[in-house]
């Protein structure tokens, strides 16, 4: 029987595989990890998408478990600062669109919006946000539906089964070392062996498969199925097995970032609920406000800016909170292995691919990766079948949310520098430039965005269009003749709602103090 699994690496794609397939397999599989203990994680990787939680109701952790382990907090939306111009920002919400006599609202508002900002009048999270409360009263209870209507029925299934389905109001955001620290903890006390050493050599046999890695101090480790999960290095991917690279470095340039953690004073700062993308010159910076301190980092482009000054701008962007504040300068590898699961080798995590952090999809590409691999989980006649299928979801995910991505760029209206102007004239993806034309006829919906899984529903690719504000967009035809009434009075019920909920709704931060 096929039950050995070796997992190379300790960061968050590390843990999170190895304490899934425990919960998955039990004391059928075996599991050894073995992370350097000279070679650091990436040190970053803090905010999620909203389906995070089923990752964490699959290992039967409570929000109370392990949050406060970990100084997380609530992520309900992104929100986008000076990309279409300076002073000028836009939430990418948790919350699914409400649709109207079959078209969506955001259509509708496109007719005749009550005001000029489509995020506030066609969704309620912005509201929330911007007053910086929790989705969740001081007793735990969530806000009502239809947020999460149906969401307890469909326990187990995964991410890819949820979608369309539900769209959970709310995603985490937490310190990924002390993450990694929890889930060593749940791993270790459920039978994983750990090992702390380097992997100086992977052994292939006459095949070409990997027969076993071998440490400094541990000798060999052999096992039967072997996940790389030694981050932008791929040691067994890309080094040994000598798996080709596929760089997305032509659609999206870039390629650098420098990483601060700045401690604060979060009571007196109070808490933003959600994770900010602020337009740079050359690029944007994100910030991430968790229970202590903030995350914040500058991604960039080398081609158009120096590491220095891209410090620079970060520490002047934070202000005097920065000072004693180490930098993390990284170098991103930007695109997808060609195949994330090569003979008895698979990859997760940055060994398999990255894209900028810009809608938070690194956690999601390993959670994603994880349900995959246990779906077609290996037995001893290594069906080749399973291998396509995962690598071909693998592939749709990464293309898919590289496309998303792409689309910030070339709908952003910015184009104050030479980055901004660039991004318009750039190389895109195939297939973006038709579907960008249609549309400006007709807002995205399931039949026209990406046609596989990645992750991303159409109301998110609306969010981007509206937001942005540099792509024309007209209302449906169809909605001159029809009656707006309906339309009219489900924005009257998002006011509604708004008010009642930013009266009843506590802090953000009074709810995690009382967490703790
Ligand atoms: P790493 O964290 O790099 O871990 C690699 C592991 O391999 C380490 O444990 C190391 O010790 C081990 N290792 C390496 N070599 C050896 C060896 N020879 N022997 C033994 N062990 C070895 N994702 C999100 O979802 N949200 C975000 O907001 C986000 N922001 C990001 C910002 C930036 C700038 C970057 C670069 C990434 C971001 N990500 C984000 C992605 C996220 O950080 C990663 O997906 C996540 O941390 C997983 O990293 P990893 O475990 O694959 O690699």
């Amino acid at each position: 029987m096929l039950n050995r699994l070796v997992i190379v690496g300790g960061g968050t794609a590390g843990w999170m595989t190895a304490s899934y397939f425990k919960a998955a397999f039990g004391d059928r599989i075996d599991i050894t990890l073995v992370e350097s203990g000279n070679v650091g994680a990436v040190g970053v990787g803090e905010a999620t998408f909203s389906d995070i939680r089923h990752f964490f109701e699959f290992l039967g952790l409570k929000e109370k478990d392990w949050m406060p382990a970990c100084n997380a907090t609530y992520k309900l939306a992104v929100r986008f600062e000076n990309w279409r111009e300076k002073g000028h920002s836009f939430y990418h919400p948790f919350e699914q669109m409400r649709s109207v006599n079959g078209f969506p609202l955001t259509d509708w508002w496109l007719r005749e919006g009550p005001t000029d900002r489509f995020d506030r009048d066609c969704f309620v999270m912005p509201s929330i946000i911007d007053a910086g409360l929790s989705p969740r009263n001081l007793d735990g209870t969530l806000i009502d539906q239809p947020f999460v209507e149906g969401a307890d029925e469909m326990q187990g299934l995964t991410m890819s089964e949820h979608q369309g389905k539900t769209q959970f109001p709310y995603a985490y955001q937490f310190e990924a070392a002390l993450l990694a620290k929890y889930l060593t903890k749940y791993s270790v006390e459920r039978g994983v062996t750990h090992i702390t050493d380097d992997v100086q050599k992977v052994n292939l046999d006459e095949r070409g498969w990997i027969s076993g890695v071998t440490t400094a101090e541990h000798g060999d480790i052999t096992g039967d199925l072997f996940v790389d999960c030694t981050g932008f290095r791929a040691l067994l991917m890309n080094k040994a097995l000598e798996v080709p690279f596929v760089s997305y470095a032509d659609t999206l340039p870039n390629d650098s970032a420098v990483a601060l953690q700045v401690p604060q004073d979060m009571k007196a700062r109070g808490i933003l609920p959600c994770t900010t993308a602020t337009a740079q010159d050359a690029g944007w910076i994100w910030t991430i406000p968790l229970m202590g301190r903030i995350g914040t980092g500058y991604v960039y482009a080398k081609d158009y800016l120096s590491p220095e000054e891209a410090e620079r701008t970060l520490r002047e962007f934070v202000g005097p909170a920065a000072a004693d504040a180490e930098a993390n300068h990284i170098r991103m590898r930007i695109g997808r292995s060609e195949n994330s699961w090569v003979n008895n080798c698979v990859a997760i995590g940055l060994s398999s691919g990255f894209v900028e952090p810009l809608e938070s999809t690194g956690i999601f590409f390993i959670h994603h990766a994880i349900e995959q691999l246990a779906k077609n989980f290996p037995d001893d006649s290594w069906n080749p079948v399973q291998r396509k299928l995962y690598n071909d979801s693998i592939a749709h995910v990464m293309d898919g949310v590289r496309e998303f991505l792409v689309l910030h760029y070339v709908a952003a209206k910015r184009d104050d520098t030479q980055y901004w102007r660039d991004a318009k004239t750039r190389r895109i993806p195939d297939g973006l430039a038709e579907r960008i034309e249609t549309w400006k006829t007709q807002l995205p919906d399931t039949e026209t965005v990406f046609p596989y899984y990645h992750g991303l529903p159409p109301y998110s690719y609306m969010c981007i269009l509206l937001g942005m504000g540099g792509i024309e967009l007209k209302p449906s035809p169809a909605l001159a003749l029809s009656d707006p009434g309906l339309a009219q009075r489900e924005f009257a019920a998002i006011r509604d709602k708004t008010r009642r909920l930013t009266e009843t709704l506590p802090k953000a931060y009074d709810y995690f103090a009382a967490q703790h």
